[in-house]
């Protein structure tokens, strides 16, 4: 009797820890599905493309930790040591936990001259290859952490109030942004002064959507796959000479078919009756 109570104590704890492990899995394939789902999550520069990164990184939290204990992370007005830029991921954050992430609104990236957080990196998750610049040094202004998106009807530059303050944020002034002047045909008087963001030097830093001084930004930075369109490549700036290029190095292709070897007036007019 004995035997048969511990036999059916153990089928128990076994049938329990399946079911568990069962439910552990679908709870671990949902949760990772819904990571997988966010596309939204930006990480820190020289980042491998996300679905490398999710495999790649190792979870150290060596970047985070260089992050925070950098030399410049000191509050110039308060003389206090900065939040770190980089969390690691917890349960709940939507990003795979343990993975590191930024948040511009709580800590934009200051974009450190020395990057800390690359070298550091042992898995090669944060690339440092792709950061280096055409002497071969660390230069962060490679960094593409995500793409910063005016939204035009809540900023407020677009609704004839001067406001410069994701402009003057910006740590490659007049070249990641730069504010465009417009005639104010509304007032017939006054000019717009409207934020133009250059997607080849935008670097992602998000200084300029903490910044911005509208309720909700109405500039903020996206992983670059979701803030940039793509055209297509059979299409051709005619004014462009190195675009231009890619015409003349296009091969044409021609299918030949029963139909296409007679003239079009030959079977257009087949079987019509007058
Ligand atoms: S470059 Fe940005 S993410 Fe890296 S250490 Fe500096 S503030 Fe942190
Ligand atoms: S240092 Fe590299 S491997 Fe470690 S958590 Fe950061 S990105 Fe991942």
């Amino acid at each position: 009797m004995a035997h048969a109570n511990n036999r059916r104590n153990f089928m128990a704890k076994t049938v329990q820890s399946v079911g568990l492990a069962a439910l552990g899995g679908m709870l671990w394939s949902g949760y990772t599905d819904s990571v997988k789902a966010s596309p939204l999550v930006l990480r820190p520069p020289g980042a491998l493309k996300e679905e490398d990164f999710l495999t790649a990184c190792i979870k150290c939290g060596l970047c985070a930790e260089a992050c925070v204990n950098r030399d410049t992370n000191i509050d110039k007005e308060t003389g206090l040591p900065r939040p770190s830029t980089l969390q690691m991921a917890k349960g709940g954050d939507a990003v795979l936990i343990g993975t590191p992430f930024f948040v511009p609104t709580e800590v934009p990236c200051y974009m450190c001259e020395d990057i800390p957080c690359v070298p550091v990196c042992p898995s090669g998750t944060l690339d440092m290859a792709s950061l280096l610049n055409e002497n071969q040094e660390l230069d962060i202004n490679k960094a593409t952490m995500g793409l910063a998106v005016v939204h035009k009807e809540s900023c407020i530059a677009f609704w004839g109030i001067q406001c410069d303050a994701c402009y003057r944020a910006c740590p490659l002034l007049d070249v990641a942004i730069t504010l465009e002047h417009q005639k104010n045909d509304r007032t017939g008087k006054h000019a717009f002064l409207l934020p133009v963001v250059h997607d080849n030097a935008c670097t992602g830093c998000g200084l300029c959507e903490m910044a911005c001084v509208t309720e909700e930004p109405a500039i903020f930075v996206l992983p670059n796959d979701v803030a940039k369109g793509k055209a297509g490549d059979h299409y051709v700036k005619g004014w462009d000479a190195k675009d231009q290029e890619r015409v003349g190095n296009a091969h044409s292709q021609t299918t030949t078919t029963e139909v296409s070897k007679r003239e079009a007036k030959d079977y257009l007019n087949m079987e019509v009756e007058y």
